[in-house]
């Protein structure tokens, strides 16, 4: 194990003492204390053999007898219920924690910023939420308390052993403290291989995901063999994976039934050579074997517990990779709660870079005045996605600032600017489950009025009246069931509910047939109707109604104006439109 896992694992410790099994400590100290109950149950059966043999037997003493057997049987019941109540009350609060903990994991990872999103595969984190949070419902499930019930019934049967017969028990302790140092050393090389098994767990179900999103593609491409043999690498490494820590966890079995079966050898020597010497009672020898069983199945039984904790562990350290990641509005200077936003939105001097040292904007000035529409060409790659982004608040300027309403951007907090803030993109922008459910989706509190205004407005209803469940048409994932202009319309409709102030537009460069192009384009009139509205325009009618066009060319604006004043002009955006390049 190398420094630095040590160190995370030391911090997980007393973290996750802090934050998972304090916060329960009810649960956890009951949990303890019925498994003490029951462990010291279990101990009625040896000392109840050895009266068994060492008196009641010699004797002939039948109401002893009886007493025992009660005794025996009290202990097996409160052993039963015991156990019952254990697994109630701690696996259905560690089943509690992983819904709190997923919750929470949820909720952190959508408050991260968008540049994590483009930097991480959506099955990863998904894999995040659902995988890695499972093992650590371990830390407070029946392991963690079994296994410090195992330690309690292992010293008090040590003590048990020593008042039976010290020299016995010192011949017990060196197979037991040999197994002891190498379950430790296993368990150190366990740990590193689970946390290894999370992240390809994440990797794979990574791929996977984007394997069945991208079907159309793969299928398009006859590409399924290929995936296919990706997946198999994955779920191989996932399985040697899994392999080498079998390996480490059943050395820890077989060497304590090795060591353990060694030392029975030894204390049947030992005992039965004591016992010919008169120095040990056959009860006080059956006793000793069945109090040495005691300790050890809870030792053996360790390296079961041992792995679940060393899952739950990795488990932890992963989880809070995520939550130590910064979300966008832990931004403390973010104060100012914008009540009535005009939109009236300035960028001044904006440069921003994805990685440094390539910027990818240079020097971005212009205003936008409230209800105004400002159109962005200029060829692919040129920085025009990146500009509405910055708009969006999804990124923050390198350099420069962008004033909303005279505010700096970076002052503003984020509820109180994307809640006027709404947004058109060219894909996947809509979710499985019914249309309805798509355009009420940024007010689901909205009037079934409002709801059909704006269905009617973005023209809906054009294609919704012919089908058979009219609005509660289920779209399938992303609105795969739609013709592209049909999604389109649907988002449109959906911003048109939601009535933002600022407004972005990352128009679909599909070919739509001409009779939705038309219906498009109205409803598109009307969506932007008293917004200002930030347009990546890829049709020329919505360009040639912008109340500034700026032509971006390699992350700076190279020319601005109204269509007629630039093709008057005869620049770059005369060429592009008279070349018809694809803007
Ligand atoms: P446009 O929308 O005009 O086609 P973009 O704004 O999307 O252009 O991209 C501008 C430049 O920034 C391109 O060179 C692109 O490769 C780069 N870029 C875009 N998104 C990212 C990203 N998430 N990480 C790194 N580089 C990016
Ligand atoms: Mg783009």
């Amino acid at each position: 194990m190398n420094k630095k896992t040590e160190k995370t694992s030391k911090a997980s410790l007393s973290k996750a003492f802090k934050t998972i099994i304090w916060p329960r400590r009810k649960y956890v100290l009951t949990g303890l204390i019925l498994i003490v109950i029951s462990r010291f149950a279990s101990l009625v059966l040896p000392g109840s053999s050895k009266i068994l043999i060492d008196e009641v037997v010699p004797n002939g003493d039948l109401e002893m007898l009886k007493w025992l057997i009660l005794a025996v049987v009290g202990a097996i019941v409160v052993q039963s219920v015991t156990s019952f109540a254990l697994t109630q009350i701690l696996s259905v609060e560690a089943q509690n924690l992983i819904a709190q903990l997923r919750s929470k994991v949820q909720a952190h990872i959508l408050k991260l910023p968008i540049r994590y999103f483009d930097n991480t595969k959506t099955g990863e984190l998904v894999s995040r939420i659902m995988t890695d949070v499972e093992g650590v419902r371990n830390l407070v499930g029946t392991g963690l308390a079994q296994m410090v019930g195992g330690i309690l019934t292992a010293i008090v049967c040590l003590f048990l052993l020593i008042t039976i017969s010290p020299l016995m028990t010192l011949y017990v302790l060196v197979p037991v403290a040999i197994f002891g140092l190498i379950s430790l050393k296993a368990f150190g090389k366990i740990r590193p291989i689970f946390r290894e098994r999370g992240k390809i767990n994440a990797e794979v179900t990574g791929r996977l995901t984007e394997t069945l999103g991208g079907i159309r593609v793969i299928k398009g491409f006859n590409a399924e063999l290929q995936e296919i043999r990706i997946f198999a690498e994955g779920v191989d490494r996932l399985f040697k994976n899994v392999k080498s820590s079998l390996i480490s966890t059943s050395l820890i079995t077989s060497s304590a039934t090795l060591l353990l079966g060694l030392a029975s050898a030894g204390i049947m020597g030992i005992g039965g050579y004591m016992i010919m010497q008169g120095d040990l009672t056959f009860g006080d020898f059956l006793a000793f074997t069945l109090y040495l069983g005691f300790m050890i199945a809870p030792i053996v039984q360790m390296s079961n517990i041992g792995s679940q904790l060393t899952e739950a562990f990795a488990g932890l350290d992963r989880t809070e990779e995520i939550m130590n990641t910064a979300v966008e509005s832990d931004d403390t200077e973010r104060t100012i709660q914008l009540k009535n936003i005009q939109g009236h939105i300035v960028f001044d001097k904006v440069s921003f870079a994805y990685e440094s040292n390539k910027d990818v904007l240079k020097n971005i000035s212009f205003e936008a005045i409230p209800g105004s529409v400002t159109a962005l060409v200029g060829t692919s790659g040129s920085g025009k996605t990146t500009i509405s982004g910055i708009a969006a608040s999804f990124l923050t300027p390198d350099e420069g600032a962008i004033y909303i309403d005279g505010h700096d951007l970076r002052n503003v907090t984020l509820d109180s600017y994307r809640s006027r803030l709404g947004v058109v993109l060219q894909d996947e922008f809509l979710f499985e489950g019914t249309i309805r459910e798509n355009v009420l989706f940024p007010r689901p509190n909205a009037s079934e009025e409002e709801l059909q205004n704006a269905v009617a407005a973005a023209y809906v209803h054009q294609f919704t009246d012919s089908f058979e469940h009219g609005l509660d048409t289920q779209i399938g994932e992303r609105g795969v069931k739609l013709s592209g202009g049909q999604q389109q319309r649907i988002a449109i409709a959906r911003a048109i509910l939601a009535d933002p102030k600022i407004l972005i537009l990352d128009e679909a460069t599909s070919n739509l047939d001409t009779e939705s192009e038309s219906y498009i384009q109205a409803s598109l009139k009307e969506l932007m109707k008293g917004k200002t509205t930030f347009v990546i325009a890829h049709r020329l009618s919505t360009i040639r109604q912008a109340d500034q066009i700026l032509v971006i060319e390699a992350g700076e604006i190279v020319e601005r104006g109204k269509h007629d004043e630039l093709i008057q002009s005869e620049g770059r955006y005369h060429q592009l439109y008279t070349y018809q390049a694809r803007i």
